[in-house]
């Protein structure tokens, strides 16, 4: 066995598979010994039952996932070294895709530059270090520690953020309720700078404002950015009902895109005024109905009354985040899908989301294809919609894949 003054994890035979596969996550029944002595936040190898490296992780006592694995290279050391270098790949991977000529060479300040203003820097598994998510909006970056591994690194990356990329502030949004299970506090706050509202960041081609502490999620949502751009492309000259509308991400989209008309519904008021002033950012204040209203009863009543539209988006919240609460779901999310689908002619075309990992597309596409069978509506498949581009998904860890969506036309009597 190889020396080492960090404590070890031994693996159950069993379940080695789906962690050697590429999972971090270590469940403290998967563990059939530790040697050496574990205290909270420490470093520990995991090895598989014969004693072989597996990789090494952050050990909390505290978490029903008694060790996440940070690293598979046997000896590397979990430091601030680690983090720049996680930071560094993560910002390439990123940088890689968007043309920007020398990524691989290129050093963290001159990666940022050539990324979008609001983008995913950092995303927790899928950018090897579980718990870590980094969102940028222009010069502010808002950071979420999930995982007792990361929160120890607070300060540190926080110090990193302004010190070495130039970040003006950084705000910690760590109000999730999945700390709990790691034994963390809810916490929000600015680590670093004065205020929290960003005033003219561009969210995929929209101007917007973003209330980095008070906004859902991190502000924004950055996971549909490329969908939003999906959705301008094709909504010239259409009659657009954005539904779960948030600050319009897709309805400002719809207009900027040259849509006919946009009606674009939200419960949320405080939401809907930060939509109008981004119709004004946008200059397309004249061309967005918003409307504060509960979706079910808006459809309910709009389907009665017989009005038509050419594209609805459908982005609702997740419906359940258990796996006990799937039956209910997917009643909610049937229900609005054939409330939409009634609203459409031939040629309409239906954007429906869901963001709930509990409901994979399979399951969702049948969702949907009941409501339509009830609606007495044929589909045609014109586009699979997934998580955007910085946020990647790692095959071996399924958790990882979340936002799925259709783009369904409905095709002629
Ligand atoms: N499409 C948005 C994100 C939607 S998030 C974007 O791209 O930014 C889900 C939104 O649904 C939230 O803003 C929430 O306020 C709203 N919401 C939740 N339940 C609702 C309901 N029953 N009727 C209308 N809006 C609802």
């Amino acid at each position: 066995m190889t020396e080492t003054k960090f404590p070890s994890a031994f693996l159950k035979r069993r379940a080695s598979g789906r962690i050697i596969a590429g999972h971090p996550w270590v469940y403290e029944g998967e563990i059939d010994r530790i040697e050496g002595k574990a205290a909270a936040g420490c470093e520990i190898d995991v090895r598989d039952n014969r004693g072989r490296f597996v990789g090494r992780g952050i050990y909390n006592p505290a978490s029903s996932i008694l060790v996440r694995i940070y690293s598979r290279a046997e000896g590397e050391l979990l430091d601030e070294a680690f983090i720049h270098r996680r930071l560094c790949s993560a910002l390439r991977r990123r940088a890689s895709f968007l043309g920007c000529g020398g990524a691989r060479e290129a050093n963290p300040n001159d990666l940022l530059k050539c990324l979008p203003q609001a983008c995913r820097l950092m995303w927790s598994e899928a950018d090897l270090c579980p718990g870590l998510i980094l969102d940028r909006y222009g010069d502010a970056c808002v950071m979420q520690t999930l995982a007792l591994g990361v929160e120890r690194w607070k300060r540190m990356i926080a110090d990193y953020l302004t010190g070495s990329l130039g970040f003006k502030l950084v705000v910690e949004r760590n109000d999730v309720h999945s700390r709990r299970h790691e034994g963390l506090d809810q916490v929000k706050g600015i680590l670093a700078g004065e205020d929290p509202v960003v005033r003219n960041v561009i969210v995929g081609s929209a101007l917007m404002e973003i209330d980095l502490l008070e906004g859902q999620k991190t502000g924004a949502y950055l996971d549909q950015v490329d969908n939003y751009q999906f959705i301008k492309a094709i909504a010239g000259g259409r009659r657009v009902l954005d539904a779960f509308c948030y600050q319009g991400g897709f309805a400002l989209h719809a207009a900027l895109g040259g849509a006919a008309s946009v009606i674009a519904v939200d419960l949320s008021e405080s939401a809907l005024q930060t939509a109008k002033r981004n119709a004004i950012l946008n200059g397309v204040e004249g061309r967005i109905e918003w409307r504060c209203a509960n979706i079910f009863d808006m459809l309910h009543a709009s389907a009665k009354e017989g009005v038509v539209f050419d594209l609805i988006v459908l982005d609702p919240p997740s419906f359940t985040r258990s796996r006990d609460r799937i039956p209910d779901a997917a009643r909610g999310y049937k229900e609005i899908n054939l409330r939409a689908l009634s609203m459409l002619g031939e040629g309409g075309l239906l954007a429906t989301f869901c963001c709930s990992h509990h409901v994979d597309s399979a399951v969702f596409r049948d969702l949907v294809l009941d409501a339509a069978f009830d609606a007495r509506k044929r589909l045609l498949l014109r586009q699979v919609f997934s998580q955007a581009q910085d946020h990647p998904i790692v095959p071996a860890v399924p958790e990882t894949e979340y936002l799925k969506g259709f783009l369904f036309e409905v095709m002629a009597d």
